[in-house]
């Protein structure tokens, strides 16, 4: 400021000049601050001193366009994956669904971690379907679903259109979206999981067959340590979708899937309400990889749908699996900018 102060005997003109500059002076020290706090607003303030520069957590918008999924499609995956019936473990409908899964990633890298699962019901097949998307960049986005359907229900009729066939149909759509040329970014795995439900009564035993074998064999395989960020698509076609924070997951990577969401206009569908949900991203979180689940686990009223004959179609809509499909690619485009 030292500078600018004008002596009593200059000049009219130097003063007005002088003024001038002060003014333009002001004006971007206000540019500045703002600037400086729409980065910081982005990360969680507590951790960095005031004074200090805040390095973004979430990387500022770009210019690349909003990323966005066919959502018909998607819906009609779902419609067909259901049309199979029950598809539990062990059974002809689980067979019939890994071929439809596996026609539908002819020339894509595909693997499987299959094996067999001693459960308290007998042994049973089980297969995770992996489709591997690579990318420029060193390391790997893992998005993961389910497509088994609860067993204990294997003869009520229940078809899990919702729990089982609304995860599969996202990432057969993640598969179209992610065909073709080597992504500009981190490779992405598609991961069918197999064996999610219990087959008597949800316990860390009775639960996650397919999950806890492929963190275990990622762990012996080094994999894990390449993995940025995993994420669980679970019951996300509910027409009426409400996304609880599940708690379980890392902090930082629901705050970006929160912000992807909010790009995109569709943070009304996830709600800072908290919730403790047990899902395919227990193994790995265990394991330390930062992972997130994004589940609608409040399914009609009170839940009344969830894991009843009562998931069918007509409860679902293609534009919950686009609000979660956009998102969840927003989220891997926030990714690699990181
Ligand atoms: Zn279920």
């Amino acid at each position: 400021m030292d500078i600018l102060q004008a002596s009593p005997g200059a000049p009219l003109w130097l003063k007005i000049c002088l003024a001038l500059l002060l003014t333009v002076a002001l004006a971007n020290t206000e540019a500045c601050t703002k600037g400086t706090d729409a980065t910081a607003g982005a990360a969680p303030k507590s951790e960095f001193p005031a004074a200090t520069p805040v390095p973004p957590q979430v990387a500022a918008p770009d210019n690349a366009p909003l990323p966005h999924i066919d959502s018909k499609r998607a819906f009609q995956y779902t419609r067909e994956v259901t049309a199979f019936g029950p598809r539990y473990m062990g059974s002809e409908n689980h067979k019939n669904l890994e071929r439809y899964i596996l026609d539908h990633l002819k020339g894509d890298q595909v693997e499987d971690d299959a094996f067999t699962a001693d459960t308290v019901e007998g042994k049973f097949p089980v297969r995770n379907i992996i489709a591997k998307f690579p990318g420029t960049k060193d390391g790997i986005i893992v998005i993961l679903g389910h497509y088994d359907t609860n067993y204990p229900l294997r003869n009520t009729g229940y078809v899990g259109a919702n729990d089982g066939g609304s995860s599969t149909a996202i990432l057969l759509e993640y598969a179209n979206q992610l065909r073709g040329k080597k992504r500009d970014g981190y490779s992405v795995w598609l991961v069918w999981t197999d064996g999610e439900e219990a087959v008597q009564k949800w316990s860390d035993t009775d639960s996650l067959y397919g999950a806890r074998h492929l963190a275990e064999k990622w762990e012996k395989d080094g994999t894990l340590k390449k993995i940025k960020a995993l994420m669980v698509m679970d019951m996300i076609g509910d027409a009426d979708l409400n996304i609880d924070r599940n708690a379980t997951g890392a902090p930082w990577l629901l705050d970006l899937i929160y912000a992807a969401a909010e790009r995109l206009g569709y943070q009304s569908h996830f709600y800072a309400r908290q919730s403790s949900i047990e899902d395919d991203h227990l193994p790995f979180v265990k394991r330390g990889v930062p992972s997130a689940d994004v589940i609608d686990l409040d399914y009609g009223y009170n839940n009344v749908f969830h894991h009843t004959p009562q998931d069918t179609m007509d409860k679902l809509s293609p534009k919950s699996l686009e609000i979660v499909g956009d998102t969840i690619l927003e989220t891997i485009h926030m990714l690699d900018q990181r």
